[in-house]
Order: C-alpha cells, then structure tokens, then sequence
C-alpha cells in the first residue's frame, strides 16, 4: 500500500516536472568569437582548421551562409548584438574612436534594454564570462547590465600593453603574458592581473559547464563572448602544436573544445531539447596580423571594413528537437535578429518605446518560413557605407580597413550581386541604376529613424 502511494507520488511529481519542462522557456547559450573570420571552421570550408564540436552542432542545427553583425569592430558589434539595434542608436559607434578603451569613460547606456534585463525580467538565470567591452567602468558591466554574474576580461587582450614589451606588432609574433596587463574580473572586482591568457578560454568554457549545472531548474541565459581569436593568441599547454593551422588553428580549436563540453553537459543533464544554442564571431578577421589573422575565406577584406568579410560571419544555430538536423540556410540573418529572436523565445516582449533593428528569425530557424530580413545597412563608425537590399549591395563609400585604399565616396556607389559575386568583385552599377535608386530610398528611410545622442566611445575617462 505504502509503495504504491509513493509510486503514485512520484509519478504525479514527475508529470509536474514534465508540465513544468513544456511550459518553461527554452535555456539560451551565445557563444561569441573575438575576430574569427568567416572561412575559419572545418563547417565553412577550412581546410586544416579541425572543429568537430561546431561541425556537429552544425550538422545537428542550422549552419547560416549569409548571417551578419551589427559593425565589423568589437564595441559597436557587440553593442548590436546585447540591444538589437544598429549601434549608432545607442551611440555606441564612432568616428573618431573604433572601440572602446581602457582611457574610455562611456559605455552602454543605461537606457538600453539588453538582451540580459530582457530575459531576466523573465526569470532567467543570466551570465556573461568572456570579453565584454561596452564598458568597463562598474555602472557598464555585465551585473549593471542584467547579468547575475560575471567572469571575463573587461576589453580586448592586446590592451593595456606594458611599455617594456616589444613595440608595434612585434609584442604579437611571440606573445607572452606579462605583455598586456589586462584585468580578468569576477562580477565588479579585478582578481588577476595580468589575466593568465594561456588559460583564458579553458576558464571562460568551464564557467559556462559549471552555470549549466548549478541552473538547471530555472531557464538560464549564458553570453559567452571569448577574447579570442583576437591577437595576442593564446592556447592552454594541452592545445600547442594541436592544429596544422599553427598557432591561430591551435587556438581555434581550443574555443572548438569548450563548445563540445558545454553541448556534452547539455546532453548529460537531459537539457539539449531545451536548449537554443548560437555560435558567432563579433567581426571578420584582423587581415594585418597576417597568419595570426584569420580568414574570411571567399569574402573580401576583413575586421574594419564594409566589405562582406568584415561583417559576414559563421552563424551556427542548434536546438535538437526544435531546429531540424542539417539546414544550410541562405536567408539572410543577423546579430540583431538574435535579440529579438531571444527575446521572444523567453517570452518577453520587444521594447515598444524604441526603433528595434532586429527581426524574428524563428521561421528561418525552425524551418517553417523564411527570414523576414531582407535588407542591411553597413556602418563604419557613424556613417553608413554600404547597403544590402535582397541579393544586391550597394557601397556609397569605400576604404581600407587599416590602411590604404583611402576613403572614397562614390558619387554612382559599387553595385554587387552578392549571390552570384560573394567576392565582391565585378561592380556592376552601370547595368542596373534603378536598384541603386532603390538602396538609396532603402537608406534615406533607416536614416529618418536615426536620432542624435551622446556618443560613447568619445567620453574620455575623467569626465
Ligand atoms: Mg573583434
């Protein structure tokens, strides 16, 4: 009789739990490289770069062909990515400086509601371990900015160099530690300094395993945002020498190492069905570095620039169970549909006082409608340079990412066919004016949205 009551019991608690499970918001995990380019995964076509772990989370999920971020930089991508809309809203973009720096003294404004308030607010579990760089003065950081917890370098790896390192690049040929002075701070506190870096992206990966254990009863919602593949590289003993690629594949395939553990702890505790996995870079490769550098593979240019290798990215989607197994997606997506998208994953609604940039994208991931994104503008700083209406891209200025060619404003911009010229490599204005004075229009109306506010990037510390 006593048995049979506790089987009873335990078979109404169980079909709590599975109510429980069905009703409850889906857990979120963003992962997030530092300048890894859009040719640097076995997935998109790598030829010596190993990452089995993406290529599986790929073939399990979505694997996006023409995903995008919101600038080709850190700051203002991320600033994209953490707000849904184009950067130049919340004036976190700038002509004069590129990004945020250690004599910075703005940041991501408080009247931005990010990703994290936006998932909290529904009870999520949140935490950031990685590179944040919107901030990194305490009212910007990640726990002012909805997250529970942080763990991370506040801003890139290669700043705050030491004087006595090497000068100019030569600090990054043969990287060392003492080098770059960097803080790692846990929450609003510094607790190494410099930050040991050979085991940066190890601790960053082991955090997110650990958060997935300790919150497995309430939704949660991880950032993780590696400072690598950014130059200086770095790798843990166990990875030296691991890639045929050299040191940039050895570090590549270390951040490939910790996506495998967090998707294997997903599927250990019985969370991958309720899980939305995504896994990006901030910016096309730092060309400049040269085989430090990644690779944007067929893309031109890289990290700075408005051309496609700037600011097209590897965008891997995975939710088994809700995302079907090996889509190859041609719609058109981008870091500020991942807000959105999340956003209503977690029930939340999209702020209404605001423009929002970012589009839903769950038809495109679940398989059951396209995209609704159809268009993209490209900012470099605060001026808009090129456009993308459906397959066509029109650049109104054009430049060098870090150097020559110098900025040039097209009185005809450059027309591309992206789905026939991924390369960007046969201007065909002459041939279609009547696009052009589309993506103008398309342009003249984003820019109507456009309010001025306080630039961030251009408060100097002590103001
Ligand atoms: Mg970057």
């Amino acid at each position: 009789m006593c048995a049979r009551i506790l089987c009873l019991l335990a078979a109404v608690v169980l079909l709590t739990n599975r109510s429980q499970a069905a009703d409850t918001p889906p857990n979120i995990v963003i992962i997030f490289a530092d300048d890894l380019g859009y040719g640097d995964l076995g997935c998109y076509g790598h030829p010596t770069i190993k990452t089995p772990n993406l290529d599986r989370m790929a073939s399990e999920g979505i694997r996006f062909t023409q995903f995008y971020v919101a600038a080709s930089v850190c700051t203002p991508s991320r600033a994209g990515l953490m707000t849904g809309r184009y950067p130049i809203r919340s004036g976190m973009c700038s002509d004069k400086r590129r990004v945020l720096f250690p004599n910075s003294g703005g940041g991501i404004p408080a009247s931005e509601v990010t990703l994290a308030e936006a998932l909290k607010a529904q009870g999520y579990a949140t935490a950031c371990f990685g590179k944040w760089h919107l901030g990194h003065l305490p009212q910007f950081l990640p726990t002012s900015n909805g997250f529970d917890t942080y763990f991370g370098i506040p801003y890139s790896n290669d700043m705050d160099r030491v004087p006595s390192a090497p000068k100019g690049r030569n600090s990054f040929w043969d990287p060392k530690v003492e080098y770059w002075n960097v803080p790692l701070m846990k929450d609003k506190k510094v607790v190494e300094q410099p930050a040991n870096q050979t085991t940066i992206t190890k601790r960053y990966g082991q955090h997110a395993v650990d958060f997935i254990k300790q919150n497995q009863e309430q939704p949660f919602f991880i950032y993780l945002p590696h400072n690598l593949p950014h130059v200086p590289l770095f790798r843990s003993k166990e990875f030296q020498g691991h890639s045929k690629r050299g040191l940039y594949g050895d570090v590549v395939e270390e951040i490939d190492d910790t996506v495998g553990e967090i998707m294997n702890t997903l599927r250990d505790l019985d969370l991958d069905e309720n899980t939305f996995v995504f896994f990006t870079s901030d910016n096309g490769p730092w060309l400049p570095f040269k085989t430090h550098g990644g690779s944007a593979g067929l893309l031109r240019e890289g990290k700075g620039s408005t051309w496609e290798g700037g600011m097209r990215e590897p965008g891997i989607g995975w939710w088994p169970g809700k995302i079907p197994a090996g889509q190859v997606s041609t719609e058109l997506a981008s870091t500020l549909d991942l807000y959105s998208t999340c956003l209503l994953l977690g029930g939340a609604e999209l702020p209404k006082d605001r423009v929002v940039d970012g589009l839903d994208l769950r038809p495109a991931l679940f398989g059951t409608g396209p995209s609704p994104r159809e268009s993209l503008i490209y900012y470099r700083g605060e001026q808009v340079y090129a456009a993308r209406m459906g397959p066509w891209k029109a650049h109104f200025i054009t430049q060098g990412a870090y150097g020559p060619p110098a900025r040039e404003v097209h009185e005809v911009p450059e027309l591309y066919h992206l789905l026939h010229d991924p390369s960007e490599k046969y201007n065909i204005a002459d041939e279609h004016p009547e696009v052009i004075e589309e993506i103008r229009k398309l342009v003249a109306e984003h820019q109507k949205t456009v309010k001025p506010v306080v630039n961030q990037l251009e408060i100097p510390l002590d103001k």
